[in-house]
């Protein structure tokens, strides 16, 4: 007896996926930027023309790929990152899913270079619309190169449904922002239509921030640190008079993943109390390190929600924390040297 069911085939469940992963040009750049990270890259350059509807490269000196991986990377489900369910909550990559190349591969027209060290020649191949187009040995850099051509060209409503080059590019900026942020230890480049828009050599990791908001922001940050046995926190909250209107620059990183989360915004938020003008923002750069058993990051394809075992308890600690800070700041005697 035959039913009415069928399993979709892979080129459609993949671009049914690439709706979930996909949304915009800046996904894109999220997931070629963080699977170089977790390729063990030193230096990542991103290339982008048009807010990266026309083109998002992404050139890595990363691990590389031998010619095998360089086809199954494209394939749904394809990960070298995990191996079975127990791994998920020991977790030390970016990406676990395998499904990105996939997807993008799906919806755009992408070329791939890659090379191992000790390989003689690499592998360059096209893919088009989810289908391999060509495949050649090349000789080529240690690393991998990723470029992802006219994005959506098969999906029109999509593509339509983008915002101006002005609005996606600023999307674009705000995921390479969060993952140079998460990284400070890489060296970060970025192009757009032909000019250098970032250069950030690697550094630690009050220069990455001052390297990305400006030379001004040094003065403004505090430092935190706490550690306790559910979490290590450390990084910078902003001295209360810099404080703007509107959202500042508020990050949160949860193991060096950036993530938001309401209710530990408001932890940070209440440290402040009483030192806020109304309605103002602080910036915020707060690093949690936890035991990546007690988090589940498996939440939404796009990871920028975690869920934490003790949320109660990582509360109070990281408002205990900020609060600590902003009064070593507020109490710190101003030393007058000129008298
Ligand atoms: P995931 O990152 O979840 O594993 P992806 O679809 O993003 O899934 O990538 C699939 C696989 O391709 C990765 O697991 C990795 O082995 C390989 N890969 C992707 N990008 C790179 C890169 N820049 N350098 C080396 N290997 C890569
Ligand atoms: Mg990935």
């Amino acid at each position: 007896m035959s039913g009415i069911i069928q399993l979709l085939p892979d080129h459609v469940a993949n671009q049914i996926a690439a709706g979930e992963v996909v949304q915009r040009p800046a996904s894109v750049v999220k997931e070629l930027l963080e699977n170089s990270v977790d390729a063990g890259a030193t230096e990542i350059r991103l290339v982008i023309k048009e807010a990266g509807k026309s083109l998002i490269q992404v050139i890595d000196n990363g691990s590389g790929m031998n010619a095998f991986d360089a086809k199954a990377c494209f394939q749904r489900h394809a990960t070298s990152k995990i191996k079975i369910a127990e791994d998920l909550f020991a977790l030390h990559t970016k990406g676990f899913r395998g499904e990105a190349l996939a997807s993008i591969a799906a919806i755009a027209h992408v070329e791939l270079r890659t090379c191992m060290e000790h390989d003689e020649v690499g592998t360059q191949l096209t893919i088009e619309g989810g289908k391999f187009m060509s495949e050649e040995p090349v000789v080529a850099p240690v690393g991998t190169s990723i470029a992802v051509k006219n994005l959506f060209f098969n999906i029109p409503a999509r593509r339509n449904f983008l915002k101006s080059d002005q609005v996606e590019f600023r999307h674009v900026i705000d995921e390479f922002q969060r993952v140079a942020l998460a990284h400070p230890d890489i060296s970060f480049s970025m192009y757009h239509n032909g000019s250098e828009a970032f250069q950030l050599p690697a550094a630690n990791l009050r220069q990455r921030i001052v390297g990305i908001l400006g030379g001004k922001s040094n003065e403004k940050l505090v430092p935190i640190h706490e550690e306790t046995g559910i979490a290590r926190i450390y990084g910078f909250i902003g001295k209360p008079e810099f404080a703007k209107k509107g959202r500042g620059e508020q990050f949160f990183f949860v193991n060096d993943r950036f993530i938001r989360n309401g209710y530990l915004h408001h932890a940070v938020i209440a440290a402040y109390e009483g030192l806020l003008r109304d309605g103002s923002q602080p910036s915020y750069f707060i690093y949690l390190d936890v035991a990546p058993g007690s988090i589940d990051i498996n939440i939404h394809p796009t990871k920028t929600e975690v869920k934490f075992d003790d949320e109660q308890s990582l509360y109070a600690i990281l408002r205990a924390s900020a609060k600590h800070s902003l009064g070593q700041f507020s109490v710190a005697p101003v030393l007058d040297f000129s008298q």
